[in-house]
């Protein structure tokens, strides 16, 4: 369910894990993660619908309700709902007219004080730009990545989770195709090199509990200087 290939209409292809969804929907992750995973919400139905659904069986655990209908597979049948169809919900568009800005849903948009196009971007490598969004956790970093048309992003692979966001534009790796709306999750066994669409720039949000490794033969040279 975490990689649903299915392209139609304009809803996200790439969801929250079970786990994810579950931790998200009983309170238990921190504002970096929630941050990524609220944002994703707002830009998919389908993980909306299941985050409501356990939100219901939560409700119900608590108040002692129907104990012998929660009991065995509750939880499969909930998440199963997930792969059906999703309900009616006003459409997101994945790709803005060109010249429009980039629509940022909330509650991203809150922690911004500019549109994604005018903040101030930090140049981190050719064709790439970071902008930091501060989130509490001492060591989780969350960032806004702007990566140029068709730029690759160094080789590298993960110090623990990371959960990426594509806000606009999109990349491709090995494992697929990610855009507006898709949630990339990845962690130290994936190692890969994704490569901006080169149809416009790529805007992400990205957190990680700690520092990318760089794994290519310069991006080694440069693990020291460059800390993601
Ligand atoms: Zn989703």
């Amino acid at each position: 369910m975490s990689v649903r290939t299915d392209r139609a209409g304009s809803r996200p292809a790439h969801h929250l894990t079970d786990e994810l969804l579950v931790d998200y929907a009983a309170g238990a992750l921190g504002e970096a993660e929630s941050l990524v995973i609220a944002t994703h919400l707002a830009l998919c139905p389908a993980c909306r619908t299941a985050v409501a659904a356990l939100e219901d069986v939560g409700g119900a655990l608590l108040e002692g309700l129907a104990p012998a209908e929660l009991a065995t597979g509750s939880l499969d049948t909930v998440l199963a709902r997930i792969g059906g169809e999703a309900p009616a919900t006003p459409r997101v568009e994945r790709k803005p007219p060109s010249g429009d800005r980039i629509l940022v849903p909330e509650p991203l948009r809150g922690y911004l004080q500019a549109s994604l196009e005018e903040l101030p971007w930090k140049g981190l490598l050719p064709g790439l730009g970071m902008f930091e969004i501060a989130t509490a956790g001492k060591t989780r970093k969350t960032r806004l990545l702007r990566v140029k048309a068709g730029t690759p992003m160094p080789e590298h692979t993960h110090r623990g989770s990371e959960l990426t966001l594509v806000l606009a534009g999109g990349y491709s790796d090995e494992r697929g195709h990610f855009v507006r709306g898709d949630i990339d999750i990845t962690d130290d066994s994936v190692r890969h090199q994704p490569v901006a669409d080169s149809d416009g720039d790529c805007f992400c949000l990205t957190t990680t509990e700690a520092p990318l490794k760089l794994t290519g033969r310069i991006g080694r040279l440069l693990n020291p200087f460059v800390r993601f």
